[in-house]
């Protein structure tokens, strides 16, 4: 249960308690102090709600805040601002349990810059982390509402396509490697990608899938790189 939650309960506790003990010394009827504690008994519950307005102001928003920013940065990609490798890990698993409940297809798209070690090489690491970022923009740009991306390692993106089959993630990813490939980057030049689709077949673990999905792209790699592999359905 939440901090916020917690005080809301206490504080409601205790206002019906206080309320409670009045009503009974009311009933009693043998109160005759009880209209001058009337007006304290106010005071003292306005104070209360007052303390506990800036109790939240000054100390729970901000706690709250902050740990928000660490959830965020614990979960994505500074670089490219792309969820990482544990971030996406977590949403391949609730868009499982999203898919498998309301039986909608869900697919994953592996990405790799071709020979980006050559980048690097070449031009340097700063216009290798330009090209990353550059890279994710583009991906981004050709995703469609409620798609995923990720960044999983130096040079590896992934993208999750909720309710869209094989079919439907290989027009995706042949779309993402053209809009790669289309225009230069900058300094760096023409940039490519290898990519490989898999549909996530209802069961399997995301260890599984993410593997078919690699291995697609390695398939890619072998035969030439800039270009999509499809993984085909487990047996
Ligand atoms: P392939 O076509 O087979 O994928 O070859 P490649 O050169 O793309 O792959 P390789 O695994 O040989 O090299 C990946 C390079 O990516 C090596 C590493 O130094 C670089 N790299 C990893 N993370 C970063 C990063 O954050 N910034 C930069 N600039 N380079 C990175
Ligand atoms: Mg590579
Ligand atoms: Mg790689």
């Amino acid at each position: 249960m939440r901090i916020s939650t917690r005080i809301d309960l206490a504080v409601a506790a205790a206002a019906a308690l206080a309320l409670a003990g009045l009503a009974a010394l009311t009933w009693l009827d043998h109160a005759d102090w009880l209209p001058r504690l009337m007006p304290r008994a106010l005071a003292l519950l306005a104070l209360f709600v007052v303390l506990d307005r800036v109790l939240r102001h000054l100390v729970l928003r901000p706690v709250h805040e902050h740990s928000q920013a660490l959830r965020r940065l614990a979960l994505h990609d500074s670089l490219t601002g792309a969820v990482n490798r544990r971030g996406f890990t977590d949403r391949l698993q609730q868009a499982q349990g999203q898919a498998a409940l309301c039986a909608q297809p869900l697919s994953l798209v592996m990405v790799d810059i071709d020979h980006f070690k050559r980048i690097n090489d070449v031009h340097g690491h700063a216009i290798g982390d330009s090209v990353l970022r550059e890279v994710a923009a583009r991906l981004r740009r050709q995703m469609r509402r409620g798609d995923l991306l990720g960044r999983l390692g130096g040079e590896e993106f992934a993208v999750l396509l909720p309710g869209t089959d094989l079919e439907g993630a290989a027009v995706q990813a042949e779309l993402a490697r053209q809009a790669l490939r289309r225009e230069p980057v900058a300094v760096a030049g023409t940039v490519t990608a290898s990519l490989g689709v898999a549909q996530w077949d209802g069961s399997e673990p995301a260890a599984d899938w993410l593997e078919r999905a690699d291995l697609a792209l390695y398939e890619a790699k072998r035969l030439g790189r800039d270009r999509v592999r499809l993984s085909g359905a487990r047996t």
